[in-house]
């Protein structure tokens, strides 16, 4: 195996449900495993975690194909947008729709009607993502249409918070331009209350709060949340209030590959951007942004060796970097810390200039991924 792979501790991982559990009492939780499981590794996550689990979250149906291949038979809502063409693969799979609209929901009555299987859904609304789904003041039509079905069977329905996190906000609502969760909360409840006017039981799985509503809104959970970013231990917002203690799992490592020292005048790698002042001793890590380490970290990034912090320079290249470690002295073979044990997945979003979420998901395939 190659020096450089992700760490994943799964039973921090563990840990992280559980306290999310403890916190949402009788709320079921859905376990969101889209996007190789915010790049820890579905493969190992998903086996691992499925038992305590009562639903998994992808966003697309190859992702919960790949899940279902793995023998595991929890429940899994595909949360993105589908089109009728890939609706077959929700029957053949047990994967279970977002009802985006009408349309959709009437190709998915159609072929059940024909295959004689009934395909599992939940209603999406949409109230104030403006992403997908059936706005709150057309949900009518899509109720209507979905008490009809009777091939489908119409088991939740959900909306998705376009600002939950951001805390201030969460009982403003018209005099920022943001929509605040607790205005789409409201609208979510205007959806719910057509049931009541027509008489008719609401689906059983009424669901809205992504990690930041989990943290923030015990009025959002209803009857099951949907934390992401928070499972894998990561807070969604920089001054949330952390009602729910999570760890983060991820540990990223690799091995000083080579080591010399270097002088004034010797430009280091590409472009020549940085210059050693004096004598130094740059190692070289053989990660690069093939790997997701991103090159817009150039000059910003910093590394642990040996425990001790040390800052990135020169340009980032696809395969390999340079660390400056001064007048220390590091070896080949030293052990390197890129991510975990005092440097943060918030420290890298920031050298980045994106959030916590594009730094874990964009740790490439190529770095193997070790669960412990
Ligand atoms: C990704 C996603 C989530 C999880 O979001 P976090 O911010 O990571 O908690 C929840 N719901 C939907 C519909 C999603 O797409």
């Amino acid at each position: 195996m190659r020096p450089t792979y992700l760490e994943v501790n799964l039973n921090q991982l563990k840990q992280n449900l559980e306290n999310i559990r403890a916190h949402v009492a009788s709320a079921k939780v859905l376990v969101v495993l889209k996007a190789n499981a915010y790049g820890h590794g579905v493969d190992g996550v998903a086996p691992f975690i499925a038992p305590f689990a009562d639903y998994i979250g992808v966003a697309i149906p190859e992702e919960g194909i790949h899940i279902r291949n793995m023998g595991i038979a929890t429940p899994i809502l595909v949360m993105g947008g589908t089109l009728p063409e890939q609706l077959p693969a929700f029957l053949e799979f047990d994967l279970t729709l977002a009802a985006s609209s009408l349309d959709l929901l009437e190709s998915a009555e159609q072929l059940s009607a024909s295959t004689g299987k009934r395909l599992k859904a939940h209603l999406k609304i949409d109230t104030g993502m403006e992403r997908i789904g059936v706005r709150e003041y057309e949900a009518e039509a899509l109720i209507e249409k979905s008490l009809s079905c009777k091939h489908v069977d119409v088991e939740g329905i959900f909306t998705h918070f376009a600002n939950s996190e951001e805390m201030a906000l969460r009982g403003v609502k018209q005099t920022s331009p943001m929509t605040s969760a607790a205005l789409q909360l409201e609208r979510f409840e205007e959806v719910l209350s057509i049931y009541e006017k027509r008489s008719e039981p609401h689906p059983q799985i009424r669901h809205t709060a992504n990690s930041g509503a989990t943290l923030l809104m015990p009025e959002s959970y209803y009857d099951m949340v949907r934390p992401g970013v928070l499972f894998y231990g990561i807070y969604p917002g920089r001054d949330i209030e952390q009602t729910i203690e999570v760890k983060p799992a991820l540990t990223w490592k690799s091995k000083v590959v080579f080591s010399k020292i270097t002088q004034p005048g010797r430009g280091v790698s590409y472009g020549s951007l940085w210059h050693p002042e004096a004598e130094s001793r740059i190692a070289t890590i053989p990660c690069g942004y093939a790997d997701g380490y991103f090159r817009r970290m150039t000059n910003q990034a910093q590394v642990i060796i040996n425990g001790k912090k040390y800052p990135q320079v020169g340009r980032i290249c696809m395969d390999q970097f340079m660390v400056n470690a001064g007048n220390d002295d590091v070896k080949v073979g030293d052990e390197v810390t890129l991510l975990g044990n005092g440097i943060r997945a918030e420290d890298l979003a920031d050298w980045v200039g994106t959030n916590e979420y594009e730094v874990m998901t964009n740790i490439s395939a190529r770095v193997p991924r070790v669960f412990v």
